[in-house]
């Protein structure tokens, strides 16, 4: 079982935690949807958006902080 990349936790056959796995699955299910309906949405943009919306959970914050430090380039 490998730890959580994000707080340490043992994870699951992922390197997240079942919370973060279901925060970056319902992320990522959210974003299918708003896709739909938005046009020229990019994961980018949409995690942005997310980031910025005061209802959006803490562990979703911390899935999109990891995101984009993986995405910095
Ligand atoms: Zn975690």
């Amino acid at each position: 079982m490998k730890e959580c990349r994000i707080c340490g936790r043992d994870g699951t056959e992922e390197d997240l935690c079942e919370y973060h796995s279901a925060a970056y699955t319902s992320l990522k299910s959210v974003f299918e949807k708003w896709a739909a309906a938005v046009e020229e949405l990019t994961w980018e943009k949409y995690i942005d958006s997310v980031r910025e919306l005061e209802n959006t959970g803490q562990w979703i914050r911390e899935i999109i902080d990891d995101i984009r430090s993986q995405d910095d380039s």
